[in-house]
C-alpha cells in the first residue's frame, strides 16, 4: 500500500496530514527518511514518524454486552454508542453486525470485515438469532399453543408485503420466552408479540449463529472473538 494511506490507517493523521509529516521528513521506512507519499510498503515494513514505530492493525471481531440506554447506530444522539464504551484503537472503523434497539440487551458483534459481517446479516443465509423476551401478558393454554403455530407459519407485519420467516417459540414460563429468528426485520421482536396482542416489556440477545454471549461479560462488557468463533462465519 501507498505510505501515506499506511500513515492514515495507524495514525490519526489524514492524507493531507501525513503528505506534510513526510514533506517535514516525520517519516522513515527502514531507517530512511522518505518523502514521496506513493511509495509502497507493506506490513513487513519497518515505518517510523517521529521516531515511533507504526504497526497495521488486522482485522478486528469484538463481542459486546450491550446494556440498555446505549445505541447501536454510528450517528450520535441522546445516548451513548457502543462504540464509545469499546476501549480499541480507531475503533469507529467497527460496525455493529446486526443492531439492536436501545432498550435491548445482550449480544453485538462488531467487525471491520465486511465480508464476514455480510455473511452474518445476508438475508439468504437465515443466520440464528436467540431472543430472551419478558411479556406484559401472560401467554398460556390455547392462546401460547396459537402463538407458537403462527411463529413456526409466519406472521404478516403491518407495512410488510412478506409474513416473517418460519420462528421458534418456547415458552419458558407464562410471561417469559425464547425466540428464535432467521431474520432480521425492524423491531421484529416486539412487532411479531405486538401482533398477538402482547407486548414486550424486555429483550435480550442471547446468540447470533453459534456464538453465545460469554457469561462472563458484565453489560458494558467486551471482549475480541476466539479463532474459533470467528471461524464459525
Ligand atoms: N427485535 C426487536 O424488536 N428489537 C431488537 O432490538 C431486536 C430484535
Amino acid at each position: 500500500m501507498r505510505l501515506d494511506k499506511f500513515l492514515c490507517e495507524t495514525t490519526d493523521l489524514t492524507r493531507s496530514l501525513a503528505k506534510k509529516a513526510m514533506h517535514r521528513e516525520e517519516v522513515s521506512v527502514d531507517g530512511e527518511v522518505v518523502k514521496n507519499p506513493a511509495t509502497q510498503v507493506d506490513a513487513q515494513s519497518r515505518v517510523q514518524w517521529l521516531g515511533q514505530s507504526l504497526e497495521l492493525v488486522g482485522l478486528r471481531y469484538v463481542m459486546f454486552h450491550k446494556p440498555s440506554g446505549v445505541e447501536c447506530t454510528a450517528k450520535r444522539g441522546l445516548y451513548p454508542l457502543v462504540t464509545d464504551l469499546i476501549g480499541l484503537p480507531k475503533v469507529e472503523r467497527l460496525k455493529v453486525v446486526g443492531r439492536l434497539d436501545v432498550d435491548t440487551t445482550g449480544l453485538v458483534l462488531l467487525s471491520d470485515d465486511g465480508q464476514w459481517s455480510h455473511r452474518i446479516t445476508s438475508p439468504r443465509r437465515h443466520c440464528a438469532k436467540v431472543y430472551r423476551v419478558q411479556l406484559a401478558e401472560a401467554l398460556t393454554g390455547a392462546a401460547a399453543e396459537r402463538a407458537v403455530v403462527a411463529f413456526g407459519e409466519g406472521i404478516l407485519l403491518d407495512g410488510e408485503d412478506k409474513p416473517t420467516r418460519p420462528a421458534e417459540l418456547v415458552l419458558t414460563s407464562p410471561r417469559e420466552a425464547r425466540l428464535t429468528l432467521h431474520e432480521g426485520k425492524y423491531h421484529q421482536v416486539k412487532r411479531m408479540f405486538a401482533a398477538i396482542g402482547n407486548h414486550v416489556e424486555t429483550l435480550h440477545r442471547e446468540s447470533i449463529g453459534d456464538i453465545a454471549l460469554d457469561p462472563t461479560l458484565a453489560p458494558g462488557e467486551w471482549r475480541e472473538l476466539s479463532d474459533e468463533e470467528i471461524d464459525a462465519f
